[in-house]
């Protein structure tokens, strides 16, 4: 069942849903304030949210390029 990420348009919280597929687009309400404004932002497999709307993609590629420390001797400066 895929999680749904939602970003409330008053009081700009978030909060994540796991919904059936058919139901991803069922009225949902904001559990903070109540407000019918939402918008769905995502939709993920049980991924962490932290409240970022920086999009996790940016993060994977950084980390796949290696290490990217300058003490340890790794030779990702080089
Ligand atoms: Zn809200």
């Amino acid at each position: 069942m895929p999680m749904y990420e939602y970003g409330c348009l008053d009081c700009a919280r978030q909060f994540e849903r796991l919904l059936p597929m058919n139901a991803a687009d069922q009225h949902i309400v904001c559990p903070f304030c109540q407000s019918t404004r939402v918008q769905r932002r995502l939709s993920l497999f049980a991924t962490h949210s932290r409240g970022e709307a920086s999009a996790p993609a940016v993060a994977a590629t950084m980390s796949d390029s290696g290490c990217s420390c300058s003490s340890c001797g790794c030779g990702s400066r080089s």
